[in-house]
């Protein structure tokens, strides 16, 4: 097992262990959230969306919707619907995970 971890490791809810996306879809750990670090990944599945906003984030304006845990409810980030920076939309579609959220499970 490299330094990554095993690509099959889900990470899941930290409140109701619902699974919320996978080890090979996460694409960086050096993101920044309220609670401190955030990870991106290229999926994320059993979630909820919240309204679709404008946020002013530290590389830019983005248009974003704050996503949920479709099981307890538990804000756990947001996924990036649009951006305005040309060099910030490879975020597009992506999604900005909490690493207080959720638990890493092998
Ligand atoms: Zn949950």
């Amino acid at each position: 097992m490299d330094i990554n971890g095993d690509p099959y490791a889900t990470y899941r809810c930290r409140n109701c262990q619902n699974p919320v996306a996978f080890r090979s879809e996460l694409l960086s750990k050096k993101y920044l959230a309220k609670t401190g670090q955030a990870f991106l990944f290229s999926h994320a599945r059993n979630i909820v969306y919240g309204p679709k906003q404008e946020r002013n984030l530290i590389t830019g304006l983005y248009t974003i919707a704050d996503i949920f845990c479709s099981k307890c409810g538990e804000e756990l980030g947001w996924k990036y619907l649009h951006a305005s920076e040309t060099r910030e939309k490879f975020k597009e579609g992506k999604f900005i995970i909490e690493k207080a959220k959720i638990l890493k499970e092998y």
